[in-house]
């Protein structure tokens, strides 16, 4: 067989392999299975489309979105590979049927939901299949972020080609999620390939809301260069994009709700633009490739570490400096909460845990890059230089009596105030509504004075993210499990008070 390495050159156009590429396309070439887990960008297409060109035989590849198949597709074509996606929206599914029984496609793309029909496994048992590639392979998991019952159904497939090696696929997979991809699908344990995690280029910061909107329009004004917004909801894209606007920088929203022909011509608009800022849902984002994004900011939380990272992983692919800004509040915590209550019960502890590990994120007074690079058992040095509690390391102050106080107010106050009206009754501010409920008869009202006074938002928020307060659907505050140790003096309550603001490099915007 000829060197991978010539056909790197002479099929993609690329000097060499990079990072664990090669590892992986050996271990392919070799005929072992394999898991291999690559941040994105780092080109883990390249590992099955490689070996397919060089092989005689089509390399099935496993995907779950038709829009990603066909991006995959353009690309593929793009360089002159032989490739096809057999999908309910193809019109020439005959035709590629035809071209895998001829050996003609080196690679066919197709959905999990097909791939585990008869008709396809009747379909590959004419034909020469010399690879199984499984992309996004955490989805097979309970434990991944994004399961799909689909993946389920490909085991039996694969076990019906035993000499067929399997290629997996995924950027998101932490300890547990890849050992159930390599149980799941049959691949040996000593077929893991991992590669490192570190960004070092993304700077990480992350910070409370109190105006998600305010917060990124004072950021854009120092940032220059393309910038993705995620939001969580598909009117809150157009809003934010609305919003920004007024800063004069291009916006542009995107959602899957918008008609495809404005969705395709705004992320073209932001591919070709080197100032424009997309306000978008997660929807936006894989496989686009564009190099240059200077930053990506999120209004609200992400669904969980994983999603953050592939998320912010967006930023900087060109290797140059970008930031990655993510705005939380209390009140997405209550939200997630909600919804993991929502899920069927045997995935509720994942979720439960994916929840805690991203409080703890939000929540550390330590490096944030070593606490990203630890989840997914990257090891990294205590201080990364390279994030916002490194750059400006926050002080921590004892909050517990003040925790105590707003918990006791809200006892007092039968558990159905929001955090404004408890903070009224905590510093003694008189008010028809507090007189008629008589709280201010009560030994709580106006025992929080000075100093202490400016702690009482950021307990409460730390208080929610902790799940010792829970927001009911009217904002009223009830007590959650983490309530009592607090009251008892079991836990305390440390807080971070929000470094001075540092001087950071103007961008662009005039000053
Ligand atoms: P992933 O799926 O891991 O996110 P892709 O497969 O989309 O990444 O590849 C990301 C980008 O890197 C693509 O533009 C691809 O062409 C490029 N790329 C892949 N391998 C190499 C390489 N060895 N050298 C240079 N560029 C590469
Ligand atoms: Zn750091």
């Amino acid at each position: 067989m000829s060197d991978p390495r010539d056909t790197l050159q002479s099929v993609f156009g690329f000097p060499d392999f990079r990072g664990v590429q090669r590892q992986v396309v050996d271990r392919v070439l070799a005929g072992q299975s394999t898991l291999a887990v690559m941040p994105t960008g780092a080109g883990k297409s390249l590992t099955y489309q490689l070996p397919a060109v060089m092989q005689t035989g089509t390399c099935v590849v496993v995907s779950p979105l038709i829009a990603l198949m066909h991006d995959q597709l353009r690309a593929a074509t793009a360089v002159g590979i032989r490739a096809a996606t057999l999908t309910s929206v193809d019109e020439n599914r005959a035709e590629t049927r035809g071209r895998f029984l001829d050996g003609a496609l080196d690679l066919l793309y197709v959905a999990p939901e097909r791939a585990s029909t008869g008709d396809f496994r009747e379909l590959l048992d004419r034909g020469n299949v010399c690879l199984f590639a499984i992309d996004e392979a955490h989805c097979v998991s309970e434990w991944g972020h994004d399961f799909r019952p689909d993946y389920r159904l490909l085991r039996p497939l694969l076990d019906r080609f035993p000499e067929v090696p399997r290629l997996a696929l995924t950027a998101t997979a932490d300890r547990h999620t890849r050992a159930d991809i390599l149980d799941q699908l049959g691949i040996p344990q000593d077929g893991l390939i991992v590669a490192g995690f570190d960004r070092p280029n993304i700077q990480y910061r992350i910070a409370p809301k109190d105006n998600a909107t305010r917060q990124i329009a004072d950021l854009i004004a120092e940032q220059p260069g393309p910038g993705i917004v995620y939001v969580p909801s598909r009117a809150g894209t157009e809003k934010m994009a609305a919003a920004l606007a007024k800063t004069g920088r291009p916006t542009r929203a995107y959602h899957a709700g918008l008609d495809p022909a404005m969705r395709a011509a705004n992320q073209a608009a932001f591919v070709a633009s080197e100032d424009m800022v997309i306000c978008a849902t997660v929807a936006f984002g894989m496989g686009i490739d564009k190099p240059d994004v200077r930053f990506v900011a999120h209004a609200g939380l992400p669904k969980s570490i994983e999603a953050y990272y592939q998320e912010t992983g967006r930023a900087g692919r060109d290797g140059d400096p970008a930031v990655a800004h993510l705005f939380w509040g209390a009140e997405d915590f209550a939200k997630a909460r909600q919804r993991v209550g929502e899920v069927e019960p045997a995935r509720q502890a994942g979720e439960r845990t994916r929840l805690a590990a991203l409080g703890g994120l939000v929540e550390t007074t330590g490096c944030r890059r070593k606490l990203l690079l630890a989840h997914f058992g990257d090891d990294a040095p205590e201080n990364c230089g390279n994030c916002d509690n490194c750059l400006n390391p926050p002080v921590g102050t004892d909050a517990t009596e003040v925790a105590r106080k707003f918990l006791s107010a809200v006892f007092r106050t039968g558990q159905s105030f929001g955090v404004g009206y408890i903070e009224a009754i905590l510093t003694g501010q008189s008010s028809e509504r507090s007189l008629m409920n008589g709280h201010e008869a009560l030994s709580v009202f106006g025992i929080v004075g000075g100093e202490e006074a400016a702690l009482i938002k950021p307990v409460a928020r730390a208080l929610q993210t902790r799940d010792a307060l829970r927001a009911n659907p009217h904002g009223g505050l009830e007590f959650g499990p983490g309530a009592r140790a607090l009251l008892k003096g079991e836990a305390t309550l440390s807080l971070v008070v929000p470094p001075k603001r540092e001087r950071r490099r103007r961008g662009g915007a005039a000053s």
